[in-house]
């Protein structure tokens, strides 16, 4: 494909010869699924994160499906999860008929606060009556079946992680199972440990616009032997495989991810330190453009983020100036940009389902109000940041 210096896109894969070259080596094979790519995939990913296990699966969203039922959410179980995130870290709870909890942001970072954490985990464990001013407004009544608290879901917002270590302490107080959605956050530090070691499973994402791409896919990463053996059965129709335990009838899927986009995966995993790297200059001269900037602001990076994967590069928009103009101003010169996020909790369904409205939760709709996402990858050149950080500095309101 050939692209016109002049477009920017929004985002764009990093793919050489040897991704290339990969792909076409399996199609010389007949091994198109199940075979040794994954494993090697796998292996490979494993290493990288410092797990035990990692297990394939055709979408990032598809593995936190599988990752919810491992931590045995049912009908009307809660999970505590962040509102500011990409629906897939909500919806998948609600797959499993989980009520998801959500709690307000740190307005740095945009993750999850663990203070109201702390304070919601305690109150819904006591089932006190203050625990009911944490649940969705529809389930405030007490008619429909509350289940238990059963998880914690932090997402690494843009790649950056989220506060761990005092997430995971309210979890161990009381048994919960603790999903880091590190789908935007590959290669990321807290406190110099990588995303994917800080809970007790955590899974990665593939999709092209991610810091690696398989096409569609992703990665389910954890320390337990019984959950990967699980995690294995559910993506392939529940089929049994290793484990004698898993040797009974259970509702599976085809959550598989096949050999080509395995081969890729390998190809690019191989090449992440590169991937990262560039992407982490692209952000530097987007924040050596805009420091000082007097409408937009550049992403705080807090000394907990050891190493930030960068995702998405994303200014906030200071009034007078709007985000919505800057979005529009922007796309009359041919320049794409998001808001990014928009608040899970006022997207149509989730406001129908579960009577969620404005004023829920201040600082993520602030944040979904002044967020804007510019274009970004590690292919984007030093030229085209200059263009699109020189038609924001001329911006005024
Ligand atoms: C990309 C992403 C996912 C899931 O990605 P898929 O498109 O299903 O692979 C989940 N959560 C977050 C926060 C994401 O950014």
């Amino acid at each position: 494909m050939s692209t016109d210096p002049m477009t920017i896109p929004m985002s764009a894969p990093d793919l050489t010869e040897s991704e290339r070259a990969a792909v076409t080596a399996v199609l010389n094979t007949p091994f198109l699924s199940l075979g040794p790519q994954i494993e090697a995939f796998e292996r490979a990913f494993a290493a990288y994160v410092g797990t035990s296990h990692a297990v394939g699966v055709n979408s990032g969203t598809s593995g936190l499906h599988l990752a919810v039922i491992a931590a045995g959410v049912g009908e009307g179980d809660l999970v505590v999860t962040t509102p500011f995130s990409f629906i897939a870290s909500a919806n998948c709870i609600l797959y499993e008929r989980g009520i998801p909890v959500f709690v307000d942001v740190d307005p740095l970072t945009g993750n999850l606060d663990p203070d109201q954490v702390e304070a919601a985990v305690t109150d819904l464990m006591a089932r006190s009556p203050q625990a009911r001013r944490w649940l969705p407004p529809a389930w405030r009544e007490g008619k429909a079946r509350r289940g238990e608290l059963k998880a914690l879901l932090p997402v690494h917002a843009y790649g950056q992680p989220a506060a761990m270590d005092p997430l995971m302490a309210v979890a161990q107080r009381y048994g919960l199972t603790v999903i880091e959605d590190a789908c935007e956050a590959i290669g990321a530090e807290y406190r110099h440990r990588r995303t994917g070691t800080l809970g007790h499973i955590a899974v990665f994402a593939f999709y092209p616009n991610k810091q690696m791409t398989t096409g569609e896919g992703g990665m389910i990463v954890t320390d337990r032997a019984d959950w990967a053996a699980l995690f294995r059965s559910l993506r392939n129709q529940g089929r049994d495989v290793f484990d004698a335990w898993l040797n009974h009838t259970r509702l599976g899927y085809n959550y598989r991810l096949d050999e080509m986009s395995a081969a890729l995966g390998l190809a690019q995993l191989q090449r992440l330190e590169e991937l990262l790297s560039r992407r982490a200059r692209v952000a530097a001269w987007y924040t050596e453009r805009l420091a000082g900037a007097e409408f937009f602001q550049t992403p705080t990076i807090v000394a907990d983020t050891t190493r930030m994967s960068w995702f998405v590069y994303v200014v906030r928009v200071r009034p007078p100036l709007h985000r919505d103009a800057v979005m529009r101003r922007l796309a009359a010169v041919g320049i794409p940009s998001r808001p990014y996020f928009t608040p899970i909790h006022l997207q149509p369904f989730y406001r129908q389902r579960f009577g969620f409205a404005p004023g829920a939760f201040p600082v993520t709709e602030h944040l979904g109000e002044v967020s804007l996402a510019l274009p970004f990858s590690g292919v984007m050149s030093e030229d085209q940041v200059d263009r699109v950080c020189t038609t924001l500095l001329r911006m005024t309101p």
